[in-house]
């Protein structure tokens, strides 16, 4: 039984879409004002993961992901930049996708852009007005929070005290002319600070506010009530709060029946964040010559509700782990002869439970890797032992490409790579056909630099990638 933890209830509870087979899904995507940081992808892979379970269990997926390209920080620094809104943002949004890429994280179905929404966030906000949950002022229209009394549920917030916590990403020079010093703002007028960006519409020269973004977007892909939202644990409050607001206030049924937040990456007991400074962008990492799918790894590797500490130590073990895996699938694809045992589907059988049982308990990834290790040790004892068969060898390497669906970290960098090492071997095929044996030992030797070890075997060249 799958089951999840939703922040909701706190509870974990059985997962039940609304459509049997099939899952909708949303998460919130990046604002694209500067390279994500690492702390950012913790929770895009943690958003990988979940998507690829829940493909594993058969369901169809209809995942959103969205990028918000308008709001203060894009505005100003496309500003400092002296570059359109649409030309900066586009940059930073395909600097998102490659680094998604290479993470290996799987593009979501749909990626809206927050501007090519705005007609219908004007939609809902005046749905909002016209039933009374919002008001204007001065050209700023704000949600009405004492209109909801259901406000503040997901983050069991005292609605009483959440004037101690106002909006953080506000406009709080503003705050004296709203109701209620707790109501956020909607749409937001056009100030000289904007430049060029806004928008003409039935509620004024200006542009959104962020939660509305969020709102409207999901509405339009996946419907007024959908199984699953994410987010990482700081959007509880404010941002996933107001969306369930707006959204319930706007359509009178519940927003989301599941909501999942993963906890952040953390450097020294602090949250990793542009703010803070204590951040490292992908690039950052790939340039110090750490491995996407040792990053990769790392996060997935620990429970997406427990705090995770980053520090480039731990990083520094990954590629050994990682090469147990490399060297368990390339000693079963050259696996020559050895007896069928029947004993390997019992354990095929046994670590497919352990892993699913594991998973099935709220994405419990430890026990999930312990089965895949215990697995990896009982079959690599076979093999030492020369009791596997290629029957056998086909049948455990189906069965790791299976878990691997849901990793994503096996085999991927040699998958990446493949193509242009293949080409260089062929080369070195040909010098050596030549009898050009400078040429051909110089490509071996530059392989072997980047960590590429060619083999000469009676099959032919084999090639391995050393992390
Ligand atoms: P942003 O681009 O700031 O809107 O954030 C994108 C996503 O990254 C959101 O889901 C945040 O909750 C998440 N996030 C931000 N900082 C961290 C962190 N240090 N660890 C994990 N997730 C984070
Ligand atoms: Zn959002």
């Amino acid at each position: 039984m799958l089951r999840f933890h939703n922040t909701l209830t706190r509870k974990k509870e059985e997962f039940k879409p609304l459509i049997s087979n099939e899952v909708k899904m949303y998460s919130c995507g990046p604002t694209v004002y500067n390279y994500a940081h690492i702390g950012n992808f913790r929770s895009f892979i943690f958003v990988d993961l979940l998507r690829r379970y829940l493909k594993y269990k058969g369901f169809k997926l209809n995942h959103v992901m969205n990028i918000t390209d308008v709001d203060d920080k894009t505005i100003r620094d496309s500003l400092k930049d002296g570059k359109s809104l649409q030309e900066f943002t586009q940059h930073y949004t395909a600097e998102f996708l490659s680094d998604l890429k290479t993470l290996n994280v799987e593009i979501p179905e749909v990626m809206p852009k927050a501007t090519d929404h705005i007609p219908e966030m004007v939609e809902l906000i005046k749905t909002l007005k016209e039933k009374g949950n919002a008001y204007e002022r001065n050209g700023t229209t704000y949600f009405s929070i004492s209109s909801f009394k259901d406000y503040g549920k997901l983050a069991n917030l005292d609605t009483e005290n959440l004037k101690k916590n106002a909006d953080g990403r506000l406009n709080s020079s503003d705050e004296y002319e709203k109701d209620d010093a707790r109501d956020f703002a909607l749409w937001k007028p056009w100030e000289e600070s904007d430049g060029d960006v806004f928008w003409e519409t039935d509620i004024g020269k200006g542009r959104p506010g962020w939660h509305i973004e969020c709102s409207a977007m999901s509405t339009k892909y996946l419907g007024e009530t959908f199984d699953i939202h994410t987010g990482g644990v700081d959007l509880v409050f404010p941002h996933h709060t107001n969306e369930i607001a707006q959204s319930e206030c706007a359509h009178c049924k519940t927003f989301v029946n599941y909501w999942l937040h993963n906890e952040h990456l953390f450097v020294n007991g602090e949250k990793m964040s542009k703010s803070a400074g204590n951040f490292f962008t992908l690039r950052d990492l790939l340039e110090k010559g750490y491995s996407p799918m040792a990053i990769r790894y790392q996060f997935i590797a620990s429970h997406y509700r427990q705090q995770l500490n980053f520090t480039e130590d731990a990083l520094k073990q990954i590629p050994q782990t990682l090469q147990r895996f490399y060297d368990f699938i390339d000693k079963l694809e050259s696996l020559s002869a050895g007896e069928e045992n029947s004993n390997v589907s019992d354990l095929i059988t046994v670590a497919k439970k352990g892993f699913e049982e594991s998973m099935d308990d709220d994405l419990n990834i430890s026990g999930a890797l312990a089965a895949i290790f215990d697995f990896m040790r009982e079959i690599n004892k076979l093999m030492s032992e020369n009791k596997i068969g290629k029957s056998n060898a086909k049948d455990v390497l189906h069965l790791m490409n299976e878990f691997n669906q849901v990793l994503g970290v096996f085999d991927h960098e040699k998958g990446e790579i493949a193509e242009e090492v293949e080409a260089l071997i062929e080369q070195r095929q040909e010098a050596r056909k030549n009898k050009d044996f400078a040429a051909a030992d110089k490509i071996r030797d530059d392989l072997k630099e980047k960590g590429i070890i060619l083999e000469d075997t009676k099959d032919g060249v084999k090639w391995k990638k050393i992390n």
